[in-house]
């Protein structure tokens, strides 16, 4: 790697090479602190209203003028509307003008300041990309407070996006047609902007640092979204190396798309589904883009985020019944709420957990607030009176709890029954895999449900003791660790052992060099982001399951994870020149 290569993560595939535009950084914080006297605190509080007021307004004159065709920014920004229409978010920041008297700016750096530090104690990375919004969306109020609204500068060119991050909000304002790729200096996988870049099919990449000083306005880029590489100003070999890649990627991804409408199925007739994990309502028309079999994870908290209330049952019952009527016949797998108190904001108390990913979440947060959980699980119910509606329950770490959780469906199907409300009686229940606890039972649970789906994303935080968040450990995120190897291959045989399918819904299931692993040990199906499905297919088309089963007996003995990345290199992706060359395996990221 060459000294002007900075390093991120990619977060939407394919090569870009162009003009960087930068999206200039805050100017607000040059704005002094100062204290007002006490007869002005109102007048200063009422300027810090007005100021809300009037960046709500901007917010809505901007959703006013989306085009049609880009709806998916509709429903994010009415999000942030709802944010900054939150009286909470005005009476923390006014809360420093009367009892600081700090002046309106001051006020809402603090009082927004104080907020984020409520939200950095989530261990979650959405939520930490959702309390940069929040940032981004004060700065918009900031700017009417000192006079200078602000807009994006008109992109005449077609350019590659630099930023510090991007909300929605800035997105709509941007002519999508003229950006070539992003790159950020905050972000992850499941920022907006990574989710817009992948729909729009642009090269994206997140979470650099430093880019905002390593390159200036006009410098020639080169966005490198499938290895998460930014290079700057780039020298002639570097030029065509990058553009013979980006060529021969179009190329493939083309090829790719051309087959996603063929069967999911090996050369020996081994058919694996394929699913796509969704977050959010609008994601649903990705399903049918990349040709996915259905929905294999909905995860159900956006609903309850960035607001002042809970959702109510009415309301969750709408957006799953028509989420569920979209899709059908495909399946819709809900997974009820994965989340804590803390993130889903109003009402609760706010806990001081020192470990938050081993904290109240999940079941653990539905069992201490049974009503908030018997809402989802009688929205859930109504919904699936569509049959193709199965449930899911998140971070299952043993029978007691599960046989608690099963005792609260029951209680709510009575409910139902008793007040008439119909529902689907005979949906399928089952539970993620996703708890070094929950594996070594794996064959009891197994009696208990209908399905299983391993949440690789947490099963190996767990296992191997590396918070998923975080980077500095990021290269022992180690998807064919043998201990991870051998945890999968017990789930799936205590799944078929007791009759119930298996499938995997963590960021393991599109990663092409673990595919030939997973089809080796017969997980039934696979659940990943709906863009990866095309490519995922086309490999899965080009595998036995006999040669697959092969080279699981040999990862079964093998005693490291580079024997494993070897194993898999030598002996399948030797036929897949392609994918050799486009995707890194966890050896080269190793190497890095
Ligand atoms: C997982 O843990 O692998 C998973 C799919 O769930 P989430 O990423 O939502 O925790
Ligand atoms: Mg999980």
């Amino acid at each position: 790697m060459t000294g002007n290569t900075l390093t991120g993560i990619p977060v939407s595939a394919g090569i870009s090479i162009g003009q960087a535009y930068l999206l200039g950084e805050d100017h607000y914080c040059l704005i002094p602190m100062q204290n007002i006297s006490k007869d002005l605190v109102e007048q200063e509080a009422e300027r810090l209203k007005q100021a809300f007021e009037k960046a709500l307004e901007e917010l809505k004159r901007i959703r006013e003028t989306i085009p049609v065709e880009q709806s998916e920014h509709v429903a994010i920004l009415d999000v942030h509307i709802m944010i900054l229409n939150d009286p909470k978010l005005l009476s923390t920041t006014q809360r420093y003008i009367h009892e600081m008297h700090l002046n309106a700016e001051w006020a809402l750096e603090k009082g927004v300041t104080e907020i984020e530090k409520r939200f950095e104690v989530i261990d979650d990375d959405y939520f930490r990309e959702r309390a940069q919004e929040l940032r981004l969306l004060t700065r918009r109020v900031k700017n009417q407070l000192i006079g200078s609204p602000e807009s994006i500068k008109p992109i005449t060119s077609r350019v590659i996006l630099l930023a510090n991050n991007l909300t929605p909000a800035d997105t709509a304002e941007l002519d999508a047609s003229k950006i070539m790729a992003f790159a950020t200096v905050q972000g992850a996988k499941t920022s907006h902007v990574a989710i817009l870049a992948r729909t729009l099919e642009i090269p994206a990449v997140a979470g650099v640092e430093g880019l905002l000083t390593a390159v200036q306005d006009g410098d020639i880029i080169i966005i490198d979204g499938l290895k998460g590489h930014v290079v700057v100003s780039p020298d002639d070999d570097e030029l065509t190396q990058y553009s013979d890649l980006k060529y021969h990627f179009e190329h493939y991804r083309k090829e790719v798309m051309r087959h996603r409408d063929l069967p999911a199925v090996t050369t020996d007739g081994h058919k694996i589904e394929l699913f796509a994990n969704i977050e959010l309502f609008e994601e649903v028309s990705a399903v049918f883009d990349y040709a996915g079999d259905g929905v294999g994870l909905y995860r159900t908290e956006y609903s309850y985020l960035n607001r002042s209330d809970l959702p109510s049952e009415e309301e969750l019952f709408e957006e799953y019944r028509d989420l569920a009527s979209i899709l059908a016949p495909r399946s819709l797998i809900i997974r009820t709420l994965d989340a804590g108190g803390d993130k889903i904001g109003q009402g609760f108390e706010h806990l001081e957990e020192e470990n938050p990913a081993l904290g109240l979440r999940a079941v653990r947060f539905c069992l201490r607030y049974k009503d908030i959980f018997k809402t989802q699980l009688r929205a859930i119910l109504r919904a699936a009176q569509l049959e193709n509606v199965s449930l899911m329950f998140p971070m299952i770490s043993g029978t007691s709890e599960l046989r608690e959780i099963k005792k609260i469906l029951e209680e709510t199907k009575t409910e139902l029954r008793e007040q008439s409300i119909p529902f689907g009686e005979n949906m399928a229940v089952g539970i993620m895999m996703e708890l070094p606890s929950a594996v070594m039972i794996a064959d009891i649970l197994a009696k208990e449900v209908d399905f299983f789906a391993i949440g690789t994303n947490d099963l190996i935080q767990y296992s191997l003791g590396i918070d998923r968040t975080n980077k500095y450990v990021a290269h022992l995120y180690q998807p064919l660790h043998p201990a991870l190897i051998r945890s999968l291959k017990f789930i799936v045989d205590a799944g078929h052992a007791n009759g119930i399918t298996v499938s995997m819904c963590g960021e393991m299931a599109s990663d092409p060099y673990c595919l030939p692993v997973l089809v080796g040990m017969q997980v039934d199906s696979l659940s990943l982001n709906p863009q990866s499905i095309p490519a995922i297919k086309k490999i899965l088309r080009n595998l036995s399951l006999h040669e697959c089963s092969n080279l699981m007996e040999r990862i079964l003995e093998s005693d490291s994870v580079s024997k494993n990345n070897q194993l898999i290199r030598d002996n399948i992706f030797k036929k897949f020149p392609d994918e050799l060359m486009f995707y890194s395996s966890m050896l080269e990221r190793e190497e890095e």
